[in-house]
């Protein structure tokens, strides 16, 4: 009795774990929302792309590689690299995805609290708020 139990909670958990690779992908909401969209798309090869130069560098450094073979694998990775940059671009995201995330942290933050988002600038030495425009803090008298 103890052995069929088993069995069955053992058939139970394979058909859980298998079902959901044999479900057909389309009509299905959960799976539309995880959909990667072109953006992420774009950067997650981005990023594997700079992965396998820095790879590509680190084997040849290791003289793993021919002069050759790192030139050709080298500029395959740069040309497909330069590609992905411009579909990006295409996108309308700016290479330096910094610049990209901070626009977007000041946008939420105008928007969350209209009114004080981009007017004031922060001290580097005393952490102050002083109102943009001015080169100097009024708390302190650093240079801002
Ligand atoms: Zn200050």
């Amino acid at each position: 009795m103890l052995i069929a139990t088993c069995g069955l909670l053992v058939v139970i958990a394979g058909i859980y774990v298998l079902t959901p690779l044999f479900k057909e992908p389309g009509g299905n909401l959960e799976v539309e929302l995880l959909a990667e969209t072109e953006l992420d798309r774009l950067l997650a090869r981005k990023a594997m792309v700079y992965s396998n130069l820095k790879d590509l560098e680190f084997e040849y450094k290791m003289g793993r590689l021919s002069d050759g073979d790192f030139r050709r694998l080298e500029a395959g990775y740069k040309s497909e690299a330069a590609k992905l940059l411009q579909d990006l671009d295409r996108l309308g995201v700016a290479k330096d995805l910094d610049e990209t995330i901070e626009r977007d942290i000041a946008a939420r933050k105008a928007k969350l609290f209209p009114g004080t988002a981009e007017k004031t600038r922060r001290c580097p030495s005393c952490g102050a708020e002083s109102p943009l425009g001015k080169s100097y803090c009024a708390d302190c008298g650093g240079k801002l």
